[in-house]
């Protein structure tokens, strides 16, 4: 593995133990040449999936991407890290066994369902941005669906097609 701080392409594997409940092992490495130590993880990928957006576009399925997602929705509210790891894993597992292609909406719905179980203020927090609430009657049904959470301010210019 390439170090990520100067570029040397061999790195020593230093520890090695299973993450996530076992879905994934997690390796710390450190860098021959400058020393520097970092973590990689290895994962299941059933297939290579790719995203169809909103507008047609199709672009490769970016774990990473939808990670920073989560991680936006679930700012400051104490879930430990591992649970938002194994729901993204288990988001990721969920689109795969449905075939090679996955739309915006397929992904937004699975990310929802997750939160929902996970954290409400997440889940709100996310769905505000996701569903781009033009018709008032669209926040009132999720309000409605998780109890009597703050409502988040509304989002500007916000669309899946940035978030997913
Ligand atoms: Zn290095």
């Amino acid at each position: 593995m390439r170090c990520p701080f100067c570029a040397h392409e061999d790195s020593q594997v230093k520890d090695s133990r299973p993450s996530e409940d076992g879905a994934a092992i997690r390796r710390r490495r450190q860098c021959e040449a400058c020393g520097a130590r970092f973590t990689t993880f290895e994962r299941v990928q059933l297939r290579d999936l790719t995203v169809v957006k909103k507008n047609g576009e199709r672009e490769p399925f970016d774990r990473e991407k939808l990670a920073r997602s989560m991680a936006i929705a679930c700012r400051k509210r104490d879930i430990p890290a591992d649970r938002i790891d194994r729901l993204i894993s288990s988001i990721q597992r969920q689109l795969e066994t449905r075939g090679d292609e996955v739309t915006t909406s397929q992904i937004g719905e699975a990310v929802m369902d997750g939160l929902k179980a996970l954290d409400h203020v997440a889940y709100i927090r996310f769905a505000s941005v996701y569903k781009d609430f033009s018709e008032p009657g669209d926040f009132a049904e999720i309000a409605g669906a998780v109890g009597d959470e703050p409502a988040p301010e509304k989002p500007k210019g916000s669309s899946s097609d940035r978030l997913l």
